[in-house]
């Protein structure tokens, strides 16, 4: 293949010109001056323009861009780490054995290389360097979320119309719309923890949707029961609503109140904070009445949107732990 060997070409050329890259940053002669606007992209030689560098970082197996690490075989043919994995220790171009060897040069033009979020296509316009661009993956406000269902391994992930149609659609849950709700929990055997110990009902309001998370779990020798409410958005989207919930009969009443937290967070981490209104067995089994054979909840809550308070900032970074 043609464009297999031209690239392999411009390999070694472009190492030298990241070798006097590195030089011109790490030393302090008066060589400098003359360098000290190369941005990273420019010392590449003359003739290999932006374009021929990303063709030069194309994997010529699948395509897509190589990123650290990046490997090649005895003759110089480089390769992705994903297809690298594939192809059983053969050189796709060549045929010759893979080994293990790394292209440093190339990996370090790919690093120095200015490259837009994966989440483009969402809507996300910021450009990194690589390694930047992957922390700012891990956090980017477009990136997708994960399914929010609980009670089992969902691998589905989507922007939030997506998941309220799937859940709808693949867990079957219940959508409701208004901001304030009134339900009832009720479980034939309340020491049964283990199996459909949790239920999800999905809200609409204020043109957002909310998670109502219900559920029993083990905590230390004892079953107890946890209702909470999860924003499907962001942290920062989330502290514009509270909500509260109560439950409570015979004349007792537990009430909670408490900020949303997002999708982001797990559903396991909200559930292992405590983050929401907590039922200890012995009083959900006493709100249940009867003989306490079943467990009987009626849980109401409501969810409002807070007042904006122009004077306090409008996004103050206080949650990031
Ligand atoms: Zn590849
Ligand atoms: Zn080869
Ligand atoms: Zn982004
Ligand atoms: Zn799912």
């Amino acid at each position: 293949m043609a464009a297999v060997e031209i690239e392999s070409v411009e390999c070694v050329s472009l190492s030298d010109g990241i070798e006097d890259e590195e030089e011109i940053q790490s030393s302090s002669h008066p060589h400098n001056n003359h360098h000290s606007s190369s941005k990273p992209h420019s010392v590449a030689p003359a003739g290999i323009g932006p374009t021929s560098v990303h063709e030069l970082l194309e994997c010529p197996v699948c395509t897509n861009s190589m990123y650290p690490p990046i490997h090649q075989c005895h003759n110089g043919h480089t390769l992705c780490s994903t297809c690298k994995t594939r192809v059983h220790n053969r050189c796709p171009t060549c045929r010759q054995e893979l080994g293990d060897i790394r292209c440093l040069a190339l990996e370090k033009v790919a690093e120095s290389l200015n490259l837009p979020c994966k989440y483009l296509s969402l809507g996300c316009s910021e450009i990194f360097p690589y390694y930047s661009k992957l922390k700012h993956e891990a956090v980017c406000n477009f990136r997708p979320y994960n399914c929010p269902y609980a009670g089992s391994e969902c691998a589905v992930t989507g922007d939030i119309p997506y998941l309220v149609a799937h859940l709808r659609d693949d867990h079957k849950v219940d959508m409701h719309t208004g901001c304030t709700f009134n339900h009832r929990y009720v479980k034939s055997n309340p020491r049964e923890v283990e199996n459909a110990t949790w239920m999800l009902t999905v809200f609409n309001c204020f043109g957002q949707y909310f998670c109502l998370h219900f559920e029993a779990f083990q905590l230390g020798m004892a079953p107890v029961y946890m209702a909470f409410l999860r924003f499907m958005g962001d942290e920062n989207d989330a502290r514009n609503y509270s909500y509260s919930l109560e439950v409570g009969a015979n004349g007792r009443k537990l009430i909670w109140e408490g900020t949303p937290r997002s999708i982001r967070d797990s559903h396991r981490k909200v559930r292992d904070s405590h983050d929401g209104l907590v039922i200890q067995r012995n009083m959900a089994l006493f709100f249940s009445g009867g003989e306490r054979k079943e467990l009987k909840l009626r849980v109401t809550g409501r969810i409002w949107k807070e007042q904006q308070n122009p004077d306090a900032g409008v996004c103050i970074p206080n949650l990031s732990s």
